[in-house]
């Protein structure tokens, strides 16, 4: 079996539609796909309301999504799997979070102006065409509008931290994003922990206090990633009892470093967050084999 239980599609920043990512993780040979995109569980809706789904796509479709939390005034990212979409509080609570982004987004939108950049938030929005609004719409269209090459560089100048439309929010608290997660029957998973670019201790102390508010994993593996960080945070997941999850982080077929479910297998002595007790008896396995 193949799990890659993080990836995004047209509902955020991702490229593919909902269909053409399951397409694509069928032709990967994934088993298990789990679509998190950011702040919203449109694209999971979609697909669970395709009449014909298993005869489409021979794959187990695990319905997720990727919360943005705040652990000590920091943004982070937890996404929550094997959830029930369609949980009320689960809706409510990223009725919120959509709230949250349109607000930023007005603001990029107004920190641009200031920097001689006219129309972006409308442009970013038709871009997004009703997706979860988010900071790669922005930088598409900033690399439209010639005002630079290349999406990372839209970050670099203008979107990322520090930077003049950089936009701070707080974003609800690990505990309420931990606990909407458990009510709608899933799994909290803190996701990519190397791409925060933290120290050794703070990280640890992040992971610390997601397990404290009840967290359930962590993305042991994310996309292409060095053995080192893996062994790491191996060691990370023992230490905080947290279960090992993986995935690509998949937005784009640019992001060739990184396809749908080519990431690398987790360690035998990683607990895959599968075979928690409250997972592995949904999906009628006890033991699974992974690559
Ligand atoms: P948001 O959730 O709206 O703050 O946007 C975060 C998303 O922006 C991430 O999930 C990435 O897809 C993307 N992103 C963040 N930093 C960069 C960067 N430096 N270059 C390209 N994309 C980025
Ligand atoms: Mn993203
Ligand atoms: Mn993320
Ligand atoms: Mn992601």
């Amino acid at each position: 079996m193949i799990f890659d239980l993080h990836t995004h599609s047209t509902a955020s920043d991702g490229l593919l539609s909902p269909e053409q990512l399951l397409d694509r993780a069928v032709d990967n040979g994934v088993s298990h796909l789990a679509l998190t995109d950011h702040d919203t569980v449109a694209g999971v809706e979609q697909l669970q309301n395709v009449a014909d789904f298993s005869s489409r796509w021979p794959i187990n479709l695990v319905p997720g999504v990727e919360i943005s939390a705040s652990i000590d005034g920091q943004p982070y990212h937890i996404v929550g799997l094997w959830l029930d979409p369609t949980a009320g509080v689960l809706k409510n609570f990223l009725v919120q979070q959509q709230n949250l982004r349109e607000q930023r987004g007005a603001m990029i939108g107004l920190k641009l102006e200031r920097a001689g950049i006219i129309g972006a938030l409308a442009g970013a929005k038709k871009i997004a065409a009703g997706a979860s609004l988010s900071r790669p719409h922005f930088a598409q269209y900033l690399v439209q509008e010639g005002h630079c090459d290349k999406l990372q560089q839209a970050f670099k100048r203008w979107l990322g931290q520090g930077k003049p439309a950089d936009v701070k929010i707080t974003w609800p608290s690990v505990s309420d994003v931990v606990s909407v997660i458990h009510d709608a029957g899933g799994l909290a998973v803190f996701a990519h922990p190397d791409k925060y670019g933290l120290t050794k201790t703070r990280l640890r102390k992040a992971l610390a206090a997601f397990k404290a508010v009840g967290g359930d994993g962590l993305e042991l593996i994310s996309g292409h990633q060095d053995k080192p960080v893996t062994d790491y945070l191996l060691r990370l997941s023992h230490t905080f009892e947290l279960a090992c999850s993986m995935g690509s982080d998949f937005h784009t077929p640019q992001q060739h470093w990184s396809d749908i479910g080519c990431h690398k297998a987790l360690p035998v002595t990683a607990i895959p967050v599968w075979q928690l007790p409250q997972i592995a008896g949904r999906l009628g396995v006890q033991r699974v084999e992974h690559r």
